[in-house]
């Protein structure tokens, strides 16, 4: 048995006994592992059309005054596509049997577990059921999870946005990491190699380096919002909140407690990238830890080191009131920047 999966055996108890918060957080450190799949990054990139999102990235570079390198431009033609010609918000979906999309004669009639159909299909858990008053028909909407089925319904709210634009960044070998906050929303990063940081994307509003969309533009209180990589979770808290938005931390949880696992996730992720990169450079011991050195562990401090300084969550740029949702939807979760 390998080191981190010791690790993993020893946590186990404590995280039975962990308040739920912490529990909450432990569930996140696996999701990020499916993008890495081979299969599914081949699947993923069938849906870009590389040629046309080439072309933009070069246009958009020739235009631009900002010292950004190609790869940034790329991530901003991806997201230009994946919001305004790809991807469709839903809010209440359409009909399955006469298409109607009125969402004024679709009624909700909640939530149910997914059926084994359903998880078997997608990893859908939750699935949602509407009625059409057109029609008269019940039909099924399961909140799949699987990102190449996300890619081919190309519909969603802000998980599948998420999902569908990790799976497609993933694909292009883009660095990207999975973003969560405790408030119901999720987005997601990449690491610029031209800017050497992460750099904060959201598919949904097509908002590109805009930490502050969420606190300055939305109006949104938050508590936590974390990072997972596949080697690291980070509490990247202080770039998305600035202190008018901060929910105390401590009303979620006890915040020293949550520090300390949040460390030992991290020794558990990096133990097993390590293993993989051990089998992946066999006894190339100074390849191995030139790699974990550069592709780890120096952003990772550097990162740190940014939010701990002062100009983190203070910049001031215009920022907009959510795109996506209906306008009664944001109201009740607070985001419409009122
Ligand atoms: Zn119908």
């Amino acid at each position: 048995m390998r080191e981190y999966q010791v690790l993993a055996l020893e946590l186990a108890p404590v995280l039975r006994q962990a308040p739920p918060f912490i529990a909450q957080v432990h569930r996140l450190l696996g999701i990020v592992e499916v993008y890495s799949r081979d299969d599914l990054k081949a699947g993923a990139l069938e849906f870009i059309p590389m040629e046309r999102i080439l072309k933009n990235a070069l246009e958009l570079e020739k235009a631009s005054t900002a010292s950004l390198g190609h790869q940034d431009y790329v991530v901003k033609a991806l997201l230009a596509w994946f919001k305004n010609d790809f991807f469709q918000w839903v809010n209440k979906p359409e009909c399955l049997l006469c298409h109607n999309t009125d969402q004024a004669k679709i009624t909700s009639l909640g939530a149910t577990k997914s059926s084994e159909e359903e998880h078997r299909r997608a990893q859908a858990t939750t699935t949602e059921i509407y009625k059409c008053q057109q029609c008269h028909s019940t039909y099924r909407y399961p909140r799949n999870n699987d990102p190449l089925v996300v890619l081919e319904q190309h519909n969603g709210r802000c998980g599948e946005w998420c999902n569908g634009f990790m799976a497609l960044l993933h694909a292009m070998e883009i660095p990207a990491r999975y973003i969560w906050n405790a408030e119901d929303h999720v987005w997601c990063e990449y690491y610029s190699a031209s800017q050497k940081r992460w750099i904060h994307l959201d598919s949904c509003e097509n908002a590109f380096d805009e930490p502050l969309l969420y606190a300055r533009g939305w109006g949104k209180k938050m508590s936590f919002v974390f990072a997972v990589s596949e080697t690291l979770i980070v509490d990247v808290s202080a770039k998305y909140i600035d202190p008018e938005h901060q929910i105390p931390k401590q009303s979620k949880c006890d915040v020293r407690l949550l520090g300390k696992c949040v460390r030992m996730f991290n020794a558990g992720k990096w133990l097993a990238y390590n293993a993989k990169l051990t089998d992946l450079f066999l006894d190339y011991e100074e390849a191995r830890l030139d790699e974990f050195y550069t592709k780890v562990l120096r952003p990772h401090y550097e990162e740190v080191a940014q939010l701990k300084g002062p100009s983190v969550a203070t910049k001031t740029e215009e920022l907009k009131p959510r795109e996506t949702g209906a306008g009664e939807w944001t109201e009740l979760r607070g985001e419409s920047g009122k």
